[in-house]
């Protein structure tokens, strides 16, 4: 927690100097030294000897796609591969295995691979020239399409860009095979849809993949009409060990139909709030309870990302030479739309979770956010402002002042090809250093959180935690940091992932360990106190053990039996 802002007290709770702990039910009955915790082995009450591991609260990822995770299993993932020939490779190989497919379908693919971010239809004919092929990258936010894509999608020169979206063309207007934003629909939309029991299938892969890595908690975070259906059979059934919190969707228009366009004025406001509440309503799925399911958010898109020029800035994007070129992207609301859901949604008690990457896009959601405190009294709405990419300097003490959440995703904060390439030219040097300012936020007193964004980025809290703390990609001993101001000592940085994600989560009992508290815990293979002293890439390294939720273990590395 923020030094000044009201919460648990995190401090004695989130690294305890703890060799042993035992938990009894679903809690944690005692933390302490080997003799103290022993003496309590008895029948109710289990003891995991830690043997100089450290204990953490489990991790709660504020910001995640675990459905995206877990599809990776039944489509296309190119998430492996850093040349278009291996991504080609991959698409060809993926296209044999799979004869019976009418469609190709991935993601994961990474923009720094193609000049300027811009991968083309030629290439992928050349691998698939018979099937419909869409690949997605790895930020969702752009798609590879093949020329039989195209034709079936009816896209040609003569096709307009849709609103909020762009065909990417030749100078004569031909597309070139990529789509931006909600171009991609035109395409998307005529891929047959994976059945309900593919989706549970994918939840329950991601669940137990994030286990794995030490999660025990997370706030999916765009939830359309069909996810909601798989989660509540999954939970329905006792399969769902972690605790989620659900952000709705409100960019699927299968859910929330035609006339909910963000631009539609009043009636578009009527269908969103309207579609919103029966979603959270049925099945009983409020605030987070004794159960493991809850809705209480709603997801907004409030831009696109920097690397297409698609993300809202205060100031226009620069050209080759320095000068403004470009335009300043797009909002993908009307703010006065933007501002009456957040006043009726906050009145009704939902979360406001906003996709926010341009400063223009951040500032946004922050006046959105005022505008529903001045209207309804300041509530416990814990909305959240995600991805925080540039906030202007003026933005930073408002987190604090409206009670909205920073969650970050610590990983971005890095020098490499896609942020010194495709990100640093076109914002310049003023706003380049407003980047992920997780340092300054937490001297203004703001509430952090923090997220993967998975599968966007990977799902390892402990790569995350350590660019966090380094500001230099894992590993890399002597990379310069990014912006080394805005760096975070690793208790903070622990902070931002157990007790802030928890509370932007409403996973109030978890979050920080302590009597009494709610066993979601991990368990990891070496003395996080040792790593710390010598700061070395061994952070990033550190791997789960055990991961307990609620006292029951959902994942046990074998090294733990040893
Ligand atoms: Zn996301």
């Amino acid at each position: 927690m923020a030094p000044g802002v009201d919460g648990p007290a995190a401090t004695d709770g989130d690294r305890p100097a703890a060799t042993a702990v035992a938990v009894a039910g679903v809690r944690v009955a005692a933390l302490g030294s080997d003799r103290d915790v022993l003496a309590l082995r008895g029948r109710r009450t289990r003891v995991v000897d830690l043997r100089g591991r450290t204990v953490l609260p489990g991790f709660t990822d504020a910001h995640t796609h675990p459905v995206s995770g877990g599809l990776r299993h039944v489509e296309c993932d190119l998430d492996r591969f850093d040349t278009e020939a291996a991504h080609l490779a991959a698409v060809a190989a993926y296209a044999a295995a799979h004869p019976d497919r009418a469609w190709i379908v991935g993601d994961g693919w990474s923009m720094e691979t193609f000049p300027g971010g811009i991968a083309r239809r030629e290439a992928l004919d050349s691998v698939v020239p018979d099937r419909p092929v869409l690949l997605t990258n790895r930020d969702g936010h752009g798609a590879w399409v093949n020329t039989r894509a195209l034709e079936l999608a009816g896209i040609d020169a003569a096709t307009p860009d849709p609103p909020l979206g762009r065909i990417e063309r030749d100078p004569d207007g031909t597309p070139v095979g990529m789509l931006q934003e909600a171009a991609i629909e035109l395409v998307r939309r005529l891929i047959p849809e994976h059945d309900q029991a593919t989706f549970e299938r994918a939840l329950l892969d991601a669940q137990a993949e994030l286990h794995a890595l030490g999660i025990t908690g997370w706030q999916d975070a765009n939830v359309p009409h069909r996810l909601v259906a798989a989660y509540r059979a999954i939970a329905g059934r006792g399969q769902l060990t972690a605790r989620v919190t659900l952000s709705l969707s409100t960019n699927e228009f299968d859910l929330y139909g035609e006339e909910a366009d963000p631009f539609g004025g009043t009636d578009a406001i009527a269908a969103v709030r309207d579609a919103v509440a029966a979603e959270a309503s049925a099945g009983g799925l409020g605030r987070p309870g004794p159960g493991r399911l809850a809705a209480p958010a709603v997801k907004f898109f409030v831009d696109g990302i920097i690397e297409s020029r698609t993300a809202a800035m205060l100031e226009p994007y620069l050209g080759g030479d320095g000068a403004p070129a470009g335009g300043r992207g797009t909002l993908n609301f009307d703010p006065a739309v933007l501002r009456a859901l957040a006043v009726d949604l906050d009145a009704r008690g939902f979360q406001l979770h906003y996709h926010a990457i341009g400063d223009g896009a951040v500032r946004e959601a922050l006046d959105a956010i005022e505008v529903a405190r001045r209207a309804n009294g300041a509530r416990d709405g814990r909305h959240h402002v995600a991805h925080i990419q540039v906030i202007h300097p003026d933005d930073i003490p408002r987190f604090r002042a409206l009670d909205a959440v920073a969650n970050g995703q610590p990983l971005w904060a890095v020098h490499e090809s896609q942020m010194d390439e495709l990100t640093i030219p076109i914002l310049g040097p003023e706003r380049t250093a407003w980047q992920y300012p997780f340092g300054s936020l937490l001297r203004a007193g703001a509430r952090l959180a923090f997220g993967s964004d998975w599968t966007v980025s990977t799902a390892e809290p402990f790569p995350q935690l350590e660019v966090a703390v380094r500001r230099v990609w894992p590993g890399e001993v002597d990379g310069i940091p990014f912006l080394p101001a805005e760096r975070l000592t690793l208790d903070e940085a622990l902070r931002a992932f157990t007790v802030g994600s928890a509370f932007v989560s409403w996973q109030d009992e978890s979050g920080w360990l302590g009597v009494g508290r709610l066993a979601d815990l991990v368990v990891l293979d070496r003395d996080l106190d040792l790593v710390d002293l010598g700061l070395s890439g061994d952070l990033a390294a550190t791997k789960v053990v055990a991961t307990l939720v609620g006292g029951e273990l959902v994942h046990e590395a074998p090294a733990l039996e040893g």
